[in-house]
């Protein structure tokens, strides 16, 4: 059986890179929440009744999408797969306890990055609309100027990459999501690994954890 494997960290903190070479090492699901509301940024959720009407008019603002339609993005997705790494969910406790009503999980890593580097990275992000590869303009710039290395694909910058979003991101994050990281170091199972060193030194250590864990 594959490992269940659950990314932490912080807008930025590099969940998405390690994310790709988890899935090309042991053959997982990459399960984001992000990557699934952002093909769903105009989905009518109007019959909930909530402040806006679509996801999308959430992640604009850098707000958190209501756990409904999150909950439910998440329980299709870990049904339907042998092994995953999940990334960007959960970013609450209601999302956390959620989670340990549906699935059992073998690691979880968390990629502990400072403030201040994060939103140089955020702003600096790239992303192939074609296969969904990350990049950065001066930390991981692809060969040719905005082509994806991978498949050739056309890289763009994300919309809420802008400082002002990215910062408001970094908010909620630590008024919502950084006590689902002190949740799971408190129950003992969180890996703490370096975030700031070079991508691939962060693999050496997401690769070495998971090999020790699962
Ligand atoms: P990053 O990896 O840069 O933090 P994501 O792609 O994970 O960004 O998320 C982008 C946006 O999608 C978030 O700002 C939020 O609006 C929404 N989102 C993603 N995952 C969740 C979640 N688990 N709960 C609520 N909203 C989410
Ligand atoms: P997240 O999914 O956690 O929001 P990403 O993996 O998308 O983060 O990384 C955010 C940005 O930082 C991207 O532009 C990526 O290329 C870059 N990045 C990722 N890991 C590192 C690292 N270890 N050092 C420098 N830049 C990085
Ligand atoms: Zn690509």
């Amino acid at each position: 059986m594959n490992p269940n494997i659950l990314i932490l960290g912080a807008p930025g903190a590099g969940k998405g890179t390690q994310s790709e070479k988890i899935v090309d090492e042991f053959g997982v699901e990459h399960v984001t929440t992000g990557d699934a509301l952002r093909a769903n940024k105009q989905m009518d959720i109007s019959h909930l009744d909530l402040e806006y009407d679509t996801p999308g008019e959430y992640m604009d603002q850098g707000e958190l999408v209501p756990d409904e339609v999150v909950n439910e993005i998440v329980d299709k997705a870990l049904s339907e797969a042998d092994g995953y790494v999940l990334d960007g969910y959960p970013r609450n406790l209601d999302q956390a306890e959620h989670l340990s009503n549906i699935t059992d999980l073998d690691v979880v890593l968390y990629l502990d990055v400072d403030e201040d580097v994060l939103v140089s990275r955020l702003t600096g992000r790239r992303v192939c609309e074609e296969c969904g590869a990350t990049y950065h303009v001066d930390f991981n710039p692809p060969e040719e100027e905005g082509v994806c290395d991978e498949c050739g694909g056309d890289l763009y910058q994300r919309e809420d990459d802008s400082e002002e979003t990215a910062r408001e991101r970094i908010r909620v994050y630590d008024e919502n999501t950084q006590p689902v990281v002190e949740f799971y170091d408190e129950s003992g199972e969180l890996a703490r690994i370096d975030g700031e060193q070079t991508p691939d030194e962060v693999w050496t250590d997401v690769k070495a954890t998971i090999e020790d864990r699962a």
